[in-house]
């Protein structure tokens, strides 16, 4: 049986920079679920098929085909056979991301993929429902989290330092809706797993967050 570690947390708490550093650590592939959703709402935006048409979404989804792809450690999304990694990480598809991820078809599908992926290989798995739903049997859960104005910071720091302005107080209203959106949806919730193990980190540097889920890892293997 593969061993799995889950990471599950609000936008900006630090997910995937954690994720993909614990992943290297321990040789294991890192899934960056969020991705596959941002994929998902790349190809709705690109077939223009309106936001708030969940039948449209329903219809068209069957023909999104997301698939991922390690290529020397690195995780690639294709979408029909395209490598998206380039497009999907703008704010605009990030939201789009958390209006199409709500849909009972679209996380079907995607929990699908990602069981599959986690049943055949020893991973660490980042997103929202990873220890309540996709892998509720994961050997270690890890419930990541940081105040909103902390993680609108590290956003705006990120967007600064690809060239990007942003608007901190835009940025952390953003932040805040989509928590909501995220934490009050009928579908898989975002919530803490019973048996998960929270990690604030708000003053935390990204190092002492990997120290702590390494130790916490190696304690259960
Ligand atoms: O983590 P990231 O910001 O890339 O995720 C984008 C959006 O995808 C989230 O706001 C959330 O709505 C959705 N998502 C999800 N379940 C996951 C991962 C992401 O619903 N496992």
């Amino acid at each position: 049986m593969s061993f799995n570690v889950a990471i599950d947390g609000p936008a900006g708490a630090g997910k995937s920079t954690i994720a993909k550093a614990v992943a290297r650590q321990l040789e294991m592939i890192y899934v960056d679920t969020g991705a596959m959703y941002r994929a998902m709402a790349l190809y709705m935006l690109r077939e223009k098929v309106p936001l708030q048409d969940v039948e449209g979404i329903v219809r068209k989804c069957q023909y999104a085909d997301i698939t991922l792809r390690y290529e020397d450690g690195v995780q690639v999304v294709l979408l029909n056979g395209e490598n998206v990694n380039g497009y999907i990480r703008t704010e605009e598809v990030g939201n789009a991301a958390s209006v199409v991820s709500p849909i009972c078809e679209v996380r079907e599908k995607m929990k699908r993929l990602q069981q599959a992926l986690a049943a055949e290989n020893d991973c660490v798995m980042d997103g929202r429902d990873i220890g309540t739903c996709v892998l509720p049997d994961a050997r270690l859960k890890i419930y990541l989290t940081a105040s909103s104005r902390v993680r609108a910071r590290r956003r705006y720091l990120e967007l600064e330092a690809r060239g990007e302005r942003g608007d901190l107080a835009r940025i952390q209203a953003d932040i805040e809706e989509r928590d909501y959106r995220d934490m009050h949806r009928e579908n898989s919730p975002l919530r803490q797993a019973e048996d998960a193990v929270l990690v604030d980190t708000s003053d935390m540097t990204i190092e002492e967050a990997v120290e702590t889920i390494l130790r916490l890892c190696r304690q259960r293997m």
